[in-house]
């Protein structure tokens, strides 16, 4: 096999990303390599290359956790999968397995948690190391292309809306309909909920009706707090923001119900001060949700692999990645753009295109 892979890295934190050969990684015991079919690209990659979170990666790293792709190695004592299986690299890389979080279900927020495309490299690349224990198990009846979005923004909008606790029939509002969001939408309808969507972008609204939304609102021109309330006579019992703008995280509160519950999934850097009164007196719950678990994980899938609900991909090849991050900066992606690596092969005598063959520095992957 090749030795060397094409791979995007960020090297240096808000510079574009670099396309340059790496070495294959070489699993050792527990983990497998996976051979990389599709890579979704989310709007975290964006803030993982700028470093715009507490808690950095460490430079060069190669980002992407909605990762799709063939078992091709196993390192020693894996039992969990074979060769050929086709799975999915997500966010949540590992976790320590035995933790009150771990034991609980709620590996997403184990003290030892890794992450895929951050604390550990990731899908931007044509091979990448998993943790067997942790990968996705796609559904057959999923393409790979399709199934790569599911495993973080279909993930964490359906996580986020049982965060809500809504319960069919009620409202949920949805703040900002992208690549979480336009599927979030989905999900929603498939849970029996009644859906308002809000954005700043008139097209990605058209498509949230399109998607089955039964109100949109457009914060640019209208006021998306009052607009909830009014259509929803009172305020949604559940609210998603996955906006990645504090503005939006203000609005999101204002469109609560009385004793409903706000959940925060957007990552935009900054703070989010919280008009405490209005939180307190009207009953409101706020909460955080970060991906999902396991399980969360196949129930995502499950719905997607069942059609109740389908990602809108944009196919697009990994020499256009910093194109993609800067239209997602834009606001200018609808529904998710995936990385195709089909037809792609490891290095050995094609031609380099924009791949650079030799780094200046020798670099040692996160991993290995
Ligand atoms: P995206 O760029 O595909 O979509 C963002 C959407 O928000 C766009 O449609 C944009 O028009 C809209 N928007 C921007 N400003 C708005 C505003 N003020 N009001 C309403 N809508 C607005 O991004 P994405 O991939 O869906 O990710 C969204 C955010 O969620 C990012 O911050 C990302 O890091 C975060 N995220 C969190 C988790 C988690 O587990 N909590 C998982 C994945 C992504
Ligand atoms: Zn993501
Ligand atoms: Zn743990």
């Amino acid at each position: 096999m090749a030795r060397t892979m094409h791979a995007a890295v960020v090297e240096i934190f808000g510079k574009p990303l670099v396309l340059r050969e790496w070495d294959i990684p070489v699993p050792g015991r527990g983990q497998i390599l996976v051979k990389t079919e599709a890579c979704g690209v989310c709007h975290t990659d964006l803030h993982a290359a700028r470093g715009e979170w507490p808690r950095k990666p460490t430079l060069p790293f190669i980002p992407g956790h909605e990762a799709i792709g063939l078992v091709v190695a196993l390192g020693s004592g894996v039992i969990q999968v074979k060769e050929g299986d086709r799975v999915g690299v997500p966010w949540l890389f590992s976790a320590c397995g035995h933790c009150e979080h771990c034991l609980g279900g709620w590996e997403t927020v184990c003290e030892e948690a890794q992450f895929g495309g951050y604390t550990r490299n990731g899908g931007f690349a044509e091979y990448l190391l998993a943790d067997p224990r942790y990968v996705a198990h796609v559904p057959a009846a999923l393409s790979a292309q399709e199934a790569a979005p599911i495993i973080c923004a279909g993930l964490t909008g359906y996580k986020g809306i049982k965060e809500t606790q809504a319960k069919p029939g009620q409202w949920l509002a949805i703040s900002g309909a992208g690549g979480l969001g336009h599927l979030a939408i989905q999900y929603a309808k498939a849970m029996g909920l009644k859906v308002c969507v809000v954005d700043i972008d008139e097209g990605k609204l058209a498509q949230a009706t399109h998607l089955g939304a039964d109100h949109v609102v457009n914060a640019k021109t209208d006021d998306p707090s009052s607009a909830v309330r009014q259509v929803t006579g009172g305020g949604a019992h559940g609210v998603l923001i996955t906006a990645p703008s504090i503005t939006a995280f203000h609005q999101g509160l204002g469109m609560t119900r009385k004793h409903g519950t706000c959940v925060l999934v957007g990552l935009p850097p900054g703070e989010f001060p919280v008009p405490l009164f209005d939180l307190v007196a009207n009953c409101v719950t706020l909460r955080g949700s970060f991906v999902g678990n396991r399980q969360d994980m196949a129930e995502a899938l499950a719905f997607a692999a069942e059609g109740k609900l389908r990602a809108e991909i944009e196919l697009q090849p990994l020499t256009a990645i910093n194109d993609i991050l800067e239209r997602l900066e834009q606001g200018q992606v609808k529904g998710r753009v995936v990385i195709d690596f089909h037809g792609e092969s490891p290095r050995s005598d094609r031609t380099r295109g924009p791949f650079q063959a030799h780094p200046s520095a020798p670099i040692t992957p996160l991993h290995g």
